[in-house]
């Protein structure tokens, strides 16, 4: 039995490992692996195995551990590995002492590889890349046998070790299993096992000038650090022979490979090398750029490690590729932040006001509550003066009887404030309006009064004398269409890219409190959104990234459902 009851919802893979744990194959043992190739930054995919893998072991009172899958020097970088270390670690995962790399088992890979070579089951092969691929066979039709497919053994150690010395040019030669070229799973065709690659590698330098090949070395990393569950994603079903067959004819310890769907969003795309093509041509400003699915990106955008976590729960495991909607992840995000964001005012596109009746030169603190949801946030106190920017859009010189926000001769409360009502609109030249008069009513003070009167419209401001000039950076999808990758002929996926995707806002006016705005504080700005303090932020010139706008369409979504 097992030691632990897992006490969330269940899913296919846990009733696997229950089954295990019940049959003691695993002596009840529940070992995960996030195992990222350092080739690229983590995206919310990743997340989602990362919530995985490490969240069963959490459950199960196991362990999991984070291991680079670092088999290709040609791609990999120092800088992938640092980013992907603080990614996981931000998502709140911890691997303790457990950090490991595939290339610490090169050494192991090779001596397995010559065992394989003297039980006649691997060979040397001269083919090029192309030939390998014509002798491959298809789905209908068996391949052929390699005519280096029966050297002897000694010759294969011999051209094998020379290999590894360095005799050879890149691609004049591979190492090969020696399975079947007419199996109808062309996984087990005979597949590479080595390649010949005179590239340094971040860890192991020059030691190496052969790399062992992604089927080759995967299992074998699972089964060095006897993982049990060997979690990955669907496409990798069809090589689970392959890497069963090469733990077989080694007689080395099994884990269970395990297939689950890959999570797919609308509006973006998950793959590291189209990712990488956005950097490298500037469509966004770096992997960390606010509109990247990756997990850098979406921090710095402001969603937090809480929601991210929350959401790869509720989008579960299954078994056959779904797309799931961005709007549940920004609903569930706005759930996270609507605990915890302290309220504050900012005006994104001012529209000056003078209060005709107020004190010149008074200035009164007013006390504004930092969050209705959470009375430990507590209070803090905001300027209020015969000068104030209110929201451009929050006013019309006309208005039907539906307007609820400022217009002449109708009475709103400013938030925390007063109540004013507006007598004249002054503009400029061309008919722009460029300031507004109003008179306030001093028994409203706090934004309401004990008379029963009834003020609908509710605005945000800030004082024109305390106000901190902020940039504010507003965003869109990256990509108009649902699916990216829908393009017309002879197009990619960049055709779709959304030209409003950014918008900066230099003219907005923040309340003085954010001028000390830290990089990463979640706010709500009242009425606009959920904001982040960006990593660009400074006491000059704070920086705000608006993270998700206040409508909810997922709760809609789920209302239509119910
Ligand atoms: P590639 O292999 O093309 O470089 P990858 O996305 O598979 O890209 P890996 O670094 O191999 O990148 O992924 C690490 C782990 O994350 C793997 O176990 C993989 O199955 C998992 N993973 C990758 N993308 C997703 C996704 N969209 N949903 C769920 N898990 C994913
Ligand atoms: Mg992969």
């Amino acid at each position: 039995m097992s030691e632990t009851t897992p006490t969330q919802s269940t899913n296919f893979i846990r009733t696997i490992i229950d089954e295990h744990n019940a049959s003691g194959r695993f002596e009840q043992r529940v070992h995960t692996r996030f195992p990222p190739e350092p080739n690229g930054y983590l995206h919310i995919g990743h997340a989602k195995s990362i919530c995985l893998n490490f969240g069963l072991a959490e459950d199960y009172n196991g362990k999991c551990n984070l291991r680079f899958d670092d088999t290709n020097p040609v791609k990999e970088e120092q800088e992938y590995i640092d980013s992907i270390i603080k990614d996981v670690k931000w998502l709140g995962f911890d691997w303790e002492d457990r950090l490991f790399y595939a290339s610490n088992y090169f050494d192991q890979m090779y001596d397995y590889a010559e065992q394989l070579i003297r039980a006649g089951k691997a060979y040397v092969e001269d083919l090029s890349a192309e030939e390998i691929r014509q002798y491959r066979g298809t789905l209908k039709e068996p391949g052929k046998n390699s005519p280096y497919r029966d050297r002897s053994v000694e010759e294969n150690l011999d051209l094998f070790r020379r290999m590894r010395a360095g005799e050879f040019e890149d691609g004049s030669k591979v190492l090969r299993a020696k399975i079947d070229m007419s199996s109808p799973n062309l996984n087990m065709r005979d597949p590479v096992m080595y390649r010949i690659l005179h590239a340094e590698h971040p860890r192991t330098g020059n030691k190496w000038c052969i790399y062992p090949m992604y089927d080759w070395a995967h299992g074998l990393e699972d089964s060095i650090e006897r993982i049990t569950h060997s979690i990955c994603t669907l496409e990798f079903e069809d090589h689970r022979p392959l890497y069963d067959w090469f733990l077989d004819q080694l007689d080395a310890y099994h884990p269970q490979q395990i297939e689950f769907a890959r999570l797919n969003l609308n509006y973006t795309i998950m793959s590291k090398r189209k990712l990488l093509r956005l950097v490298e041509e500037n469509y966004v400003s770096g992997w960390d750029d606010p509109r990247m699915p990756t997990i850098s990106g979406l921090r710095r955008r402001g969603y937090s490690p809480e929601a991210i976590r929350e959401f790869s729960d509720r989008i579960g495991v299954a078994k056959t590729n779904s797309t799931v909607d961005f709007a549940l992840l920004d609903h569930v995000l706005r759930e996270d932040l609507n605990k915890r964001a302290i309220r504050v005012m900012g005006v994104l596109n001012p529209l000056k006001v003078v209060i005709d009746n107020y004190p010149e030169g008074q200035v009164e603190m007013m006390e504004a509550v930092n969050n209705p949801e959470d009375e430990s946030a507590g209070t803090r106190s905001i300027p209020f003066s015969k000068e104030i920017f209110i929201e451009r859009e929050d006013f019309r010189e006309e208005a039907n009887r539906k307007w609820f926000r400022l217009t002449p001769g109708k009475e709103v409360r400013l938030k925390h404030a007063y109540y004013i009502t507006c007598t004249d609109v002054v503009k400029d030249d061309s008919g722009a309006i460029t300031e507004l008069h109003c008179t306030y009513d001093p028994a409203s003070k706090g934004g309401w009064t004990d008379d029963g009167r009834k003020v609908k419209g509710t605005l945000h401001w800030v004082s024109a004398a305390h106000a901190v000039p902020a940039e504010i950076r507003l965003y869109e999808h990256l990509f108009t269409k649902e699916n990216p990758d829908e393009t017309e002929e002879g197009q990619d996926f960049t055709a779709n890219i959304n030209p409003d995707s950014l918008k900066i806002l230099t003219n907005s006016l923040v309340e003085p409190s954010l001028k000390e705005a830290q990089p990463g504080t979640y706010y709500q700005f009242l009425r606009q959104g959920y904001f982040c303090a960006d990593p660009d932020t400074s006491a000059e010139k704070p920086v705000f990234n608006r993270t998700v706008t206040l409508r909810d369409s997922w709760a809609k979504i789920e209302k239509k459902l119910k």
